[in-house]
């Protein structure tokens, strides 16, 4: 088997890994870069230039038969998304509609309402629905996707068989999420692979404490507790176990928990997956906000019968200020001008929730000078990473003992030496045979 890491042996971001045997190719994930050429990836600055330019300047990695401009050469067999996080799906629009695409079923809900939403623009020409620990053929592949612990809901990793040798792709994952149960299976899921591709975001921050998701709760009920107005929240919305962590902080604080109408869809798109709230008569304290800017997106997409989706689990500005300390209430900068109207934040405090990095962009400083001027009392950050610290990462090499890792999705990738094992390093773009 032959394996071409395209993008994320020195990066995070853009993961995209190609795998061949015997003439049959593969491609896992097909993800935007978070960063090119020294600068934060913004893809707008690119969306005009068409794919084969994309090619030409490195952005897209070049594989042939992949994409759908590629009438030259055979198709590749099949492309695996590993779960629904832009960096590791945002090209898909450029994929030959042909190919197959093998995906979670909620994962592909989950890019859906990305695209009706956000400027991303694509669709999954031949979506193929895998499901946890139920193998498929692709070819000359076996492969057998592993649910694993994520930030991102329906997330997983992959055994790719072939030739008698055996390859795991991590994909992104944790130990200390609400799915942690799977993190622990999959310490025994196969023993002595030929190679592990070890996503490593968080290697370079060794030693750093990462707080659990019921820790994260716990705060956040202190937090709660301690505030006599709203409590604000910026959090991602398609990150549901933090989502599932401020509506049990919320309940158990006697707060009405009020999410935008976006993030409604969202829980409404992969609730049948799994147990979490989402807006119904079943989760009375659960409340459905309609933010300015999202209803003219709606309007603007000819989708203005989703803004009467939730009508019976609406809640609007002045029911929010009237409740005032017993509301917690996503916001985002985009909110401005609503929470202009509902006013009155004297007695709110912000948690913000997301990885600290975001916290340079413009449009966050200005969002956090703005809650300032509206004398927001406390500025809480609560986060805990989607990614697994490395005492887990070394746990993981220790029981799966591969004949060699590959470090991947990683910033330091010599970091890898203290997790012990064989550590093979590849570059980006350079076929490597086992
Ligand atoms: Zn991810």
């Amino acid at each position: 088997m032959k394996i071409t890491v395209h993008r994320g042996t020195k990066e995070i971001g853009g993961s995209v890994v190609e795998i061949e045997s015997k003439g049959c190719r593969i491609v896992i994930d097909i993800g935007m870069p978070l960063a090119f050429n020294d600068r934060k990836f913004d893809f707008s600055d690119y969306s005009h230039l068409d794919g084969k330019e994309l090619v030409n300047q490195q952005i897209l990695p070049d594989i042939k038969g992949l994409y759908h401009w590629d009438e030259n050469h055979k198709p590749v067999d099949g492309v695996l998304i590993s779960h629904a996080h832009q960096d590791h799906y945002g090209f898909f629009d450029y994929l030959n509609r042909d190919i197959p695409v093998y995906l979670g079923e909620a994962t592909k809900n989950l890019m859906d309402i990305t695209v009706l939403l956000t400027p991303l623009e694509g669709e999954v020409g031949k979506p193929q629905y895998i499901a946890d620990n139920n193998s498929f053929t692709c070819g000359e592949f076996c492969i057998t996707p592993y649910l694993m612990d994520h930030a991102a809901f329906d997330a997983y990793a992959f055994l790719v068989e072939a030739e008698g040798k055996r390859i795991i792709y991590t994909g992104d994952f944790r130990a200390h999420g609400r799915k942690k149960g799977m993190f622990n299976r999959f310490l025994h899921a196969h023993r002595e692979p030929d190679a592990l591709l070890l996503e490593g975001t968080m290697m370079g921050r060794p030693g750093e404490h990462v707080m659990d998701e019921e820790e994260l709760e716990e705060e956040a009920v202190k937090i709660m507790e301690n505030t006599g107005g709203p409590v604000l929240i910026y959090t991602s919305s398609q990150n549901i176990d933090r989502l599932v962590s401020f509506y049990r902080a919320s309940k158990r604080t006697g707060r009405t928990f009020v999410i935008d109408l976006y993030t409604a869809l969202i829980l409404d798109y992969v609730r049948g997956y799994t147990k979490i709230p989402y807006p119904s008569h079943e989760y009375d304290k659960l409340k459905v906000f309609y933010p300015m800017w999202l209803c003219q997106k709606l309007a603007s997409k000819n989708q203005q019968k989703l803004m009467f989706k939730y009508k019976k689990h609406k809640i609007d500005k002045n029911e929010i200020r009237s409740k005032g300390k017993n509301i917690s209430m996503l916001v985002r900068p985009s909110f401005k001008p609503d929470l202009k109207a509902i006013g009155n934040l004297n007695e709110a405090s912000l948690i913000y929730s997301m990885w600290e990095g975001y916290l340079e962009e413009e449009v966050n400083q200005k969002f956090l000078d703005y809650l300032e001027s509206e004398n927001v009392k406390d500025i809480y950050h609560l986060h805990t990473s989607g990614h697994a610290c490395v005492s887990d990462l070394k746990l993981l090499v220790k029981k799966l003992c591969p004949q060699r890792v590959i470090p991947i999705h990683t910033f330091h990738p010599t970091g890898y030496e203290s997790l012990g094992g064989n550590i093979c390093y590849l570059d980006d773009g350079k076929p490597f045979n086992i």
